[in-house]
């Protein structure tokens, strides 16, 4: 992390903990931990206990700070998961996930997200516009409705209901690259390996409760109203309190496919590690569809903190963040 990028990490975090509630003092001694330590590492908190938390792509790392400022405070493991994905998608510079993601081919940011916690409870809302934190409302979907799935207009409706301020979501970076994208495109989705970047957060407390979020734009440049892997659950996250949880990132299409997030817990309850369940299912994806243009991740934590990912092709990274402190791990591949 470059200087500066630490410095908009550092406001984010203290950002995040004001959001939270947290008080002053605690934010101030969290971003002291946090500038104390390496580079790639986030906040260890010199504490004894089994949380971990697992985060897709670089801003893992800044997401399994902010869970574990949550955590430090009192809060569960969907305490973790939701303060992870609130801080990234407070990020206007991230151009995967809330506000600053890339909008569909019309010009729409549309935003997926999902949740479960550890009692298998779950959550979600799909092709939400104007409200930067969709894993939030998916939270209130779960935990405050009788119902798993909110989509569009109605989950817009239940925002505003619950005092969610809207906003526009498309950034001046974002709309450029959109502008850039539509003299060449001819109107065509891109499909490849490089257009991914969602956030799946998977996180584990002391006392053992295991959660999982989902949240992005989506796929860059897609059709108007075309919703990924994401928000369904099973596809983008799957969380199984007495086995573990996975996460799912790259091309929905294909996730959405083969259940990929589900099969991955499934074969864990079968006896696999999560490094094999998460190969296995990246291999079911290679026997049934070509692989060049398109890319898949799978990320898995047990609930005895064991972890695994793997992707088709090279490139997929993850965050790990214990109390001992945080790393970027490349996954394997192919
Ligand atoms: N899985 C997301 C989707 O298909 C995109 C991504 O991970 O980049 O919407």
């Amino acid at each position: 992390m470059g200087k500066a990028n630490r410095r908009d990490f550092l406001k984010r975090l203290a950002a995040t903990g004001a959001a939270l509630g947290l008080a002053p003092w605690s934010i101030e001694s969290m971003l002291q931990a946090s500038a104390s330590t390496s580079a790639s590492a986030s906040p260890g908190l010199g504490a004894s206990g089994k949380a971990t938390m697992l985060s897709t792509w670089n801003h893992g790392i800044e997401a399994n700070a902010a869970g574990f400022l949550a955590l430090q405070q009192g809060g569960t493991a969907m305490d973790m998961v939701e303060a992870g994905a609130r801080i990234v998608e407070s990020d206007a510079t991230g151009l995967s996930v809330g506000i600053g993601g890339l909008p569909d081919r019309d010009g729409h940011v549309t935003l997926d997200a999902c949740c479960m916690d550890h009692t298998g409870n779950a959550g979600s809302v799909c092709f939400v516009q104007g409200l930067p934190h969709p894993l939030s409302l998916a939270r209130k979907v779960m935990e405050d409705t009788p119902h798993v799935m909110l989509a569009g207009a109605g989950a817009e409706q239940y925002g505003q209901e619950l005092g969610m301020t809207r906003r526009d979501l498309l950034t001046e970076t974002s709309r450029r690259a959109w502008e850039e994208w539509r003299k060449t495109s001819n109107y065509e989705p891109v499909i490849n390996i490089e257009n991914h970047d969602t956030i799946g957060i998977l996180a584990l407390d002391d006392s053992g409760r295991l959660s999982g979020g989902c949240t992005t734009s989506g796929l860059a440049y897609k059709m108007h109203g075309r919703v990924g892997d994401s928000p369904i659950l099973g596809a983008g996250l799957f969380v199984d309190p007495q086995v573990g949880g996975a996460t799912a990132t790259g091309l929905g299409e294909a996730v959405m496919k083969t259940v990929g997030s589900f099969l991955v817990v499934e074969l864990m309850r079968n006896g696999e590690t999560p490094q094999q369940a998460c190969e296995e299912a990246v291999h079911r994806i290679m026997e049934g569809m070509p692989t060049d243009d398109l890319q898949v991740g799978y990320l898995a934590l047990s609930h005895d903190g064991n972890f695994g990912g793997h992707a088709i092709h090279e490139g997929f990274n993850f965050a790990r963040t214990t109390r001992q402190g945080g790393s970027m791990i490349d996954a394997s591949h192919g």
